[in-house]
C-alpha cells in the first residue's frame, strides 16, 4: 500500500461583511457547543460514537449547529481529548478561531477556484485569493477535509486537507550534492548556484525602510506612532513572503532537476550537530544557519518536495565539507567565494567544492550494501521527520 502524506493548503477566503457576520456566528456556536460537550461529558470519555449518542441532540437545538457541524464539534473535543491527555494537560479552552468540516459540509470547485461552506443558516459559495502555488497543489483534487480559520488580524481562511500518495522513492547510484547557504543560497555539485545576492539587496532595502521607520516610530503624535508600527509589521511579512517564495522556488527546480535525472539529493545534515552540541563544538556555519529561519524552510520544502516526488534524499556529516579539497581530500584554505588548496594547487569556487564534498560523502552513504552511515526518512501520517544518525557516531 502506498503511504500518504497530509498537505494543508492555506487558502484565504474572499468574504462580504454578511458572511463575515455569519461565520463569526458558526465559529462562535462551534467552540461554545465544544466548550459545552467538554464539561458536560465524563471527563475520561474520548471515543466519538458513544460521545456522539450522549450530546448529539441536545448540541443541535442549543446551539443551532447542522448535523455535521456537531458531529464535528464531538470530534474536535475527543482529538482534544487525546492530545491533552498524550501531553499530560488539561484540555485546552476552545476559542472561536476555527470549525472542522468534512465532505458533506464543505465543497471545492476547480472551475471558478471557490469552495462552499455550510454556516449556520446559509452554505455561501466562497471565492479563493489564491496563488499558482495553491493552484497547482489544489489542481485535479477532490478534497473532503478542512478547517475554517479566522486570523488573529481578522482575515478568513479556509485550510483544506489534501490526501498525497508519495511514490516509492528510486534508487540511484547518481548524487547531487546541495550545500546551503554560504555565500550563495544554495549550491550543487553540477555547478548552479542561486545567488543570495538579490535577497541580500532585498534585505538591506527593507532594513533601510525599517531604520527610517523605527526612528518615526518613537517621534511624533500617538496615531503617527501607531501607523509605524503597523508598517513595520507589514514590513516583515512582505520580507517573509519574499523569502517563502525563492525557497519554493529553489526546492521545486532541485528537485525537478533530481527526478528527472535520476538523483540521489544529498544534504548536510545540520540538525544532528544541533543535537549533540555538547559533543562537538558548533561550526561557524552551523551557528549561522542552525537557527536561521529561511534555511530550515529551504531544507523543509527540499524534504517533503522531495517524497512527493519519489526522490531521495541523504544526509551527511557536514565536518570538514568546507574545508577540505575536494580533488585530494587535504585540508586547503577558504577566503569568501575563493578555495584554494596547497597540496595539489586547485582552485575552486568554495560553495561548489563544498557541494563536491557533499556529493562525495553523499556517494559513500549512498552506496549499495550500505554502510551504516546512511540516514533514514521516516513518516507518519502528517509529519514529516528527519532521522538522522551521524557518520561519526553510526545509528
Ligand atoms: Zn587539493
Amino acid at each position: 500500500m502506498a503511504e500518504t502524506q497530509t498537505i494543508t493548503v492555506a487558502c484565504k477566503l474572499k468574504v462580504d461583511q454578511d458572511v463575515a457576520k455569519e461565520i463569526d456566528d458558526t465559529l462562535l456556536a462551534f467552540s461554545s457547543a465544544c466548550q459545552w460537550i467538554n464539561q458536560n461529558t465524563p471527563p475520561t470519555l474520548a471515543n466519538k460514537t458513544a460521545m456522539q449518542s450522549l450530546v448529539y441532540k441536545e448540541v443541535r437545538t442549543k446551539f443551532g449547529l447542522s448535523a455535521n457541524l456537531a458531529i464535528q464539534a464531538v470530534r474536535r473535543v475527543c482529538a482534544n481529548r487525546k492530545t491533552a491527555k498524550e501531553n499530560n494537560k488539561p484540555v485546552k479552552k476552545f476559542s472561536a478561531t476555527s470549525a472542522n468540516y468534512d465532505g458533506r459540509i464543505f465543497s471545492f470547485r476547480e472551475k471558478d477556484w471557490t469552495v462552499s461552506i455550510k454556516l449556520l443558516n446559509s452554505r455561501p459559495r466562497l471565492e479563493l485569493l489564491i496563488g499558482n502555488y495553491q493552484r497547482h497543489l489544489l489542481k485535479g483534487s477532490n478534497p473532503t477535509s478542512a478547517t475554517l480559520v479566522k486570523r488573529k488580524d481578522g482575515t478568513y481562511y479556509i485550510h483544506i486537507q489534501l490526501e498525497q500518495s508519495i511514490p516509492e522513492t528510486e534508487e540511484s547510484d547518481q548524487v547531487l550534492g546541495v550545500d546551503l547557504g554560504r555565500t550563495d543560497i544554495a549550491t550543487t555539485s553540477e555547478g548552479e548556484s542561486w545567488s543570495g545576492r538579490k535577497i541580500t539587496d532585498k534585505r538591506n532595502h527593507y532594513s533601510k525602510m525599517r531604520a527610517v521607520l523605527q526612528r518615526k516610530a518613537t517621534k511624533g503624535t500617538r496615531s503617527s506612532r501607531r501607523r509605524c508600527r503597523e508598517l513595520l509589521q507589514r514590513l516583515s511579512g512582505k520580507e517573509k513572503r519574499f523569502q517563502k517564495w525563492i525557497n519554493h522556488n529553489i526546492s521545486r527546480l532541485l528537485v525537478n532537476n533530481a527526478a528527472t535525472n535520476n538523483l540521489v539529493i544529498v544534504l548536510e545534515d545540520l540538525t544532528g550537530i544541533r543535537e549533540r552540541t555538547n559533543q562537538q563544538p558548533r561550526s561557524k556555519k552551523d551557528k549561522r544557519l542552525g537557527n536561521n529561519w529561511a534555511f530550515y524552510q529551504l531544507r523543509q520544502f527540499l524534504t517533503y518536495k522531495s517524497l512527493l516526488e519519489g526522490v531521495k534524499l541523504v544526509f551527511v556529516n557536514p565536518a570538514y565539507t568546507s574545508k577540505t579539497c575536494s580533488h585530494c581530500l587535504h585540508i586547503g584554505e577558504r577566503k569568501g567565494k575563493r578555495f584554494s588548496c596547497n597540496n595539489c594547487g586547485n582552485k575552486i569556487d568554495s560553495d561548489i567544492n563544498g557541494a563536491e564534498n557533499i556529493a562525495a560523502l553523499g556517494r559513500l552513504v549512498n552506496s549499495p550494501g550500505g554502510t551504516g552511515l546512511s540516514c533514514k526518512l521516516s513518516l507518519n501520517n502528517k509529519y514529516v521527520q528527519l532521522f538522522s544518525c551521524l557518520t561519526t557516531q553510526g545509528c
